[in-house]
């Protein structure tokens, strides 16, 4: 069975081990399928990294280390809820603030990031708490 090494981990592999490639001297690529999907997942994983980078430095001015230590500082918890889940950057006017799970994020929008409408909401969550416990008794 013919064989070849591949230039990568060094093993002795048969030819069915290797990626065709149309430009290769024996036509066939120089790493072994396994080393070549081995790149290809260091490569994605560099540019999900850099794009994830490019995104938060465009988005909100703050580099992948420093959105890093603010999940570190939060423990990465919502700053709201406290949940773990998957969290935004929360900001406002250029101002990044904390890392909020996406529930929270839109509570806030949606409540004009008003605190007077949110404490009125509170309010009127204790408002009903209290008349159902009213009834209860
Ligand atoms: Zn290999
Ligand atoms: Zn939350």
């Amino acid at each position: 069975m013919a064989t070849k090494t591949c230039t990568k981990c060094g093993r002795s592999l048969p030819i069915s081990e290797f990626a065709k490639e149309k430009k290769g001297l024996y036509g066939i690529r120089s790493q072994c399928r396994e080393c070549e999907k081995e790149r290809l997942k260091k490569f994605y994983q560099g540019t999900k990294e850099a794009r994830v980078e490019a995104m938060l430095k465009h988005r909100y001015g703050i580099t992948l280390d420093a959105y890093r230590s603010m999940l570190l500082d939060q423990e990465g918890c919502c700053f709201i809820c406290g949940k773990e889940t998957e969290l935004v950057v929360d900001h406002e006017t250029g101002q990044v603030r904390a890392l909020l799970c996406r529930n929270c994020n839109v509570l806030l929008g949606v409540a004009h990031e008003d605190p007077f409408i949110l404490a009125a909401a509170i309010q009127y969550l204790e408002m009903f708490d209290r008349a159902v416990e009213d009834r209860e008794a």
